[in-house]
């Protein structure tokens, strides 16, 4: 498999901090303190009591297991087409969110539903100097 050359992440007043700490290695989610729900992705309210002032960005474990997962075949997007057949996925955080992302450095046969995964971070280079990165994640 080759890797997926990932577009430049725009990063918009909502996801600068998802973002800034992924350039980081570390998988950046938001708390509302008022009813606990974690969430991602990143929004400018919490998704549930849908008031913005009780949010709070924390560093996740960035562990999880696999929801579930396809096999992409075909995929002629720039970036995305060299690196067929690769596994996508969603991932159920330790924390309780679902991230949709790709399943790296694996055999696709080794890939099951519930298999437990850990982000790892592909860095992206930026005209303006700041240092951003896609998480993707391995089998743990
Ligand atoms: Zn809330």
């Amino acid at each position: 498999m080759n890797a997926i050359n990932h577009p430049a992440p725009y990063a918009s007043w909502e996801t600068r901090g998802y973002w800034e700490g992924t350039g980081r290695n570390e998988l950046v989610l938001q708390r509302c303190r008022k009813c606990t729900l974690v969430q991602h992705r990143p929004r400018g309210l919490c998704a549930h009591c849908l008031e913005s002032e009780h949010l709070e960005h924390f560093v996740g474990t960035g562990e999880g297991e696999i929801y579930t997962f396809t096999i992409t075949e075909q995929n002629q997007a720039r970036g995305f087409a060299q690196a067929c057949p690769y596994i996508m996925a969603y991932v159920t955080l330790d924390e309780g969110p679902r991230i949709l992302t790709v399943i790296v450095d694996c055999d696709p046969d080794d890939v099951g539903i519930g298999a437990r995964v850990t982000a790892k971070y592909v860095k992206q280079e930026r005209d303006d100097g700041e240092v951003f990165a896609v998480p993707v994640f391995e089998l743990s």
